[in-house]
């Protein structure tokens, strides 16, 4: 897997503790935090503790990790069952502009599609 450090990188900050954030979930894989310009009623990001810059660079273990403890906080956030968006940007055309992989966790409004 593609991994690169890099010591500018702001979520690797927050995942060393060296950046605060406010921490919803985490474990010694990967660690959740509230968005700090928040596009909906929630909005989390779910990240790998590793730097891993954009999706096309990560494997399927650390995916299904995400994205299932994505789901998970969704639920203890009390969007599941009205539902919810879960979003990777990747790369530029993608709309990515923080080089570490995340997940976007959206909820509590009504999603539009499709999106800009
Ligand atoms: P992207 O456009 O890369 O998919 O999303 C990056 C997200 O990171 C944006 O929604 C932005 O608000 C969020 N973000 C950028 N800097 C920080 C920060 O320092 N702390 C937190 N909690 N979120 C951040
Ligand atoms: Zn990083």
């Amino acid at each position: 897997m593609f991994e690169k450090k890099d010591k500018n990188c702001i979520f690797c900050k927050i995942a060393k503790g060296d950046l605060k954030a406010d921490i919803k979930y985490e474990d010694d894989k990967i660690l959740a935090f509230s968005d700090i310009n928040p596009q909906a009623p929630v909005h989390i990001l779910v990240i790998p503790r590793k730097h891993i810059a954009t999706l096309n660079e990560a494997d399927g273990e650390i995916l299904g990790h995400l994205v299932s403890a994505a789901r998970d906080i969704a639920g203890r956030e009390g969007v599941s069952e009205k539902g919810y968006r879960l979003l990777v940007n990747c790369g530029d055309m993608g709309g990515q502009e923080v080089s570490h992989l995340h997940v976007h966790i959206l909820g509590g409004r009504k999603m539009k599609w499709p999106p800009g």
